[in-house]
């Protein structure tokens, strides 16, 4: 169930606290057995054992480098997933939970999902070929880039997708309208895959433990600049502290939607009108997750200001950075990751002498046209992606919610 029935956000009623043991020892584990201790606690008994074990060996299966970029700042790369972005990793488990609680389930269930790049491909991986499961995706048309495109519509089997004449305000009034719609909720079960899924958030915490394994100096722990949007990241990171994560500070980093910076800075909350970035993935002025956030400090009784600073960094600084970091260090920064470069800078500039790492949430080829508009240069292609390159089958529709209902409906 992706939210309760009040419309509100599910939290953990107890945030449960690592064994000191397992921290210090960290470098002993493999990184299955790391998602396994995160995870269990939250899991209970719901999934056995072997089952759990199972699903996050399978949600792990690729690297996490914690990679150096200059001599004070490196780079946690979450994209080495199949679709090339840190969503993966949430989308690849929460998948898998759903296909064990449906599997002695007649019931087939219809994973509904309204995307504007990175989500619906992450989602689309993860449930494809997924017994008793079937997705069905809603962008909207000529808004994303050529490789999330290709991403989207080159399933097949089970993964129907839908491209509509709108944006995505008009995608995501579509799906919750067809949520709404008693009709389609009699004939089928609907679930929706969106990033405030506990099961999407909960397991982004996996690899900042990761990071911390990799982490050299254990005596001075790191300065995390995560590149936030719907702060999903940022918030999964604040709950792997709370059970025990060594961590200096958080970094939130923004690109000009800056509704948190303000909102930490004077405490108002005051959400402006989304702007366009070169980050697009972060164009988000209302992020969902800051209520859990604020939950979980006042549960801890801790000042947000003491544990996470906030910067707004804008298209121009974001830009300047790719290009100087490529041409002074060759590590070719994408977009979102660079937003966190430069807050990682900002900070420590104020605050000196501070090592850290910002969190690289998708790989350059995604955004590939204007890094390399930036940068002069073609971005290369990861081998695992050259024959994911054109597009595939959509369903073309106007940005009518009836229109999305009929199909569904099949009339
Ligand atoms: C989704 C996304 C983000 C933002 O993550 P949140 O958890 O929503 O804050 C950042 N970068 C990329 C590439 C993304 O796809």
């Amino acid at each position: 169930m992706g939210q309760p029935s009040d419309r509100g956000l599910f939290f953990p009623e107890k945030i449960p606290q690592l064994a000191p043991t397992f921290l210090r020892g960290i470098h002993h584990y493999a990184k299955e057995q790391i998602a396994l201790e995160v995870i269990r606690p939250y899991v209970g008994d719901a999934i056995p054992a072997n089952e759990l074990i199972q699903i996050v060996t399978e949600t792990v299966a690729f690297p996490f480098p914690l990679v150096p970029v200059t001599q004070s700042i490196s780079t946690l790369e979450l994209f080495h997933g199949p679709t090339l972005a840190f969503k993966d990793v949430g989308a690849r488990f929460m998948s898998r939970c759903l296909a064990y609680f449906t599997r002695n389930n007649n019931n087939k269930i219809t994973v509904l999902v309204a995307t504007s790049g990175d989500t619906g491909g992450a989602v689309a991986a993860g449930f494809h070929g997924v017994e008793g499961i079937d997705v069905m995706i809603v962008y909207p048309s000529g808004k994303v880039s050529p490789v999330q495109e290709a991403q989207l519509t080159t399933w097949g089997g089970n993964v129907r997708v839908v491209e509509v004449d709108g944006d995505f305000d008009d995608c995501q009034r579509m799906v919750k309208d067809a949520f709404a719609t008693k009709e389609v909720s009699k004939k089928m079960t609907l679930t929706s895959a969106n990033s405030i899924n506990v099961a999407r958030w909960l397991p982004q915490q996996f690899y900042y433990f990761y990071a911390w394994q990799q982490w050299s100096n254990k005596t001075k722990p790191p300065v995390i600049s995560v590149p936030s949007g719907n702060f999903g990241n940022l918030c999964a990171g604040l709950l792997a502290r709370a059970s025990g994560l060594p961590v200096k500070k958080f970094i939130a980093a923004c690109n000009a939607n800056d509704t948190v910076p303000r909102f930490l800075q004077t405490g108002s909350l005051q959400p402006a009108a989304t702007v366009a970035t070169l980050s697009n993935a972060m164009d988000v002025s209302a992020p969902s997750n800051l209520t859990r956030i604020l939950q979980l400090f006042r549960e801890r009784g801790e000042s947000l200001n003491d544990v996470v600073t906030s910067y707004s960094i804008t298209d121009d600084e974001t830009s300047r950075a790719i290009k100087e970091v490529c041409e002074s260090t060759r590590y070719l920064m994408d977009p979102h990751g660079a937003v966190g470069y430069c807050a990682l800078e900002r900070y420590r500039q104020t605050v000196s002498a501070n090592e850290g790492y910002f969190l690289e949430t998708a790989h350059p080829v995604k955004f590939g046209s204007a890094v390399e508009k930036i940068t002069g240069k073609a971005v290369d292609m990861p081998p695992l992606m050259k024959e994911l390159s054109s597009k595939g089958e959509t369903v073309k529709m106007a940005a009518a919610s009836q229109d999305l209902i009929g199909y569904l409906l099949g009339t």
